[in-house]
């Protein structure tokens, strides 16, 4: 598509232009007016697992700073296979974990040690004290969420209950599911939008500061499971219309199971993917998503496209 080759060349060519803060001057797609998002790096080797677990050496969470204001962590696929990605997004007031993985035990996979540690090393010991850290969920899965005990009664931390109900009334939504709300970490905005359809209280979360959309288990490349079919297809419409007006950088979901062979994923539970997908998609990629929805129709149906598989339950 023309239109979009000449917004790549756009961005190219602002990319020597980056100020010594990081930002880069870019033109939104469907407005006139420039906007400064904060650039990143998603230059990272994911640990994948192993063929054997018992020889597996890597760290039970693999850390990756994405810039000094937003960190990417993932789950060693030998510790749990779900392997989720989890985010840590920082504000001048308070911190948010976007879910807390897989595993229980804190002995096997430290997430609260491991997250509090960022915590303090991004504001200082001395300012962490006047800074909230929120827990909060993409959805409720007990993939992302298992660690929350390890949070619960520490200091300075908040944990979000997981029913929509308990989302919907920490951030404000008096709609659900319908609308939007924003979210102030401190001069850093962030938007919801409940996205109903994988689990009841999925929410998508932009980030305005980085243009970054965090997808949860309704878009990553990998096997959508769709629990509620006709709920879907409106909220991937919903997220779909709302991110129109909206400048995407990186569509970042919470599990890779996509191998690099166009249309071809591991096997459900597999501990090793030495061939894995890249994780992020793209606006292309939720648009096609909401095309093929609206495609397929009122019936739920498989569809295998080259980044993700639409896999209704
Ligand atoms: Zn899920």
């Amino acid at each position: 598509m023309f239109s979009k080759k000449i917004l790549a060349s756009v961005l190219f060519a602002c990319l020597p232009l980056l100020s010594a803060k990081g930002y880069a001057d870019v033109t939104p797609l469907n407005n006139s007016t420039s906007s400064k998002l904060e650039v990143g790096s998603l230059d990272v080797k994911w640990n994948h697992g192993s063929s054997n677990c018992a020889t597996n050496k890597d760290p039970a969470i693999q850390v990756h700073a994405y810039n000094d204001n937003l960190v990417i962590l993932r789950q060693n696929k030998c510790v749990n296979y779900e392997a989720p990605f989890m985010y840590l997004i920082f504000g001048e007031k308070r911190a948010i974990l976007f879910d807390t993985g897989a595993t229980k035990s804190a002995t096997q996979f430290p997430i609260q040690k491991t997250v509090e540690a960022l915590v303090v090393a991004h504001y200082g010991a001395a300012e962490r004290a006047n800074i909230e850290l929120v827990i909060a969920h993409t959805h409720a899965h007990g993939d992302h969420i298992a660690g929350d005990a390890q949070f619960k009664g520490k200091a300075n931390t908040t944990v979000v209950g997981t029913s929509p109900t308990a989302v919907a009334n920490y951030f404000g939504f008096s709609n659900w599911p319908d609308g939007s709300v924003s979210y102030d970490l401190g001069n850093r905005t962030l938007e919801l939008i409940p996205i109903p359809g994988h689990e009841d209280s999925h929410v998508a979360i932009y980030d305005q500061q980085t243009g970054i959309l965090l997808s949860g288990d309704s878009l990553y490349p990998g096997r959508l499971y769709v629990r509620n079919w006709s709920a879907y297809r409106k909220s991937v419409a919903h997220l779909n219309d709302f991110l129109a007006s909206r400048e995407i950088t990186h569509v970042l979901g919470a599990h890779i199971e996509m191998s690099t062979s166009p249309g071809v994923d591991y096997t459900v539970g597999t501990t090793y993917q030495p061939r894995e997908h890249d994780l992020p998609l793209t606006r292309e990629s939720l648009e096609l998503l909401n095309t093929r929805l609206l495609d397929l129709g009122a019936f739920p149906q498989e569809d295998v496209q080259n980044d993700f598989i639409i896999y209704p339950l």
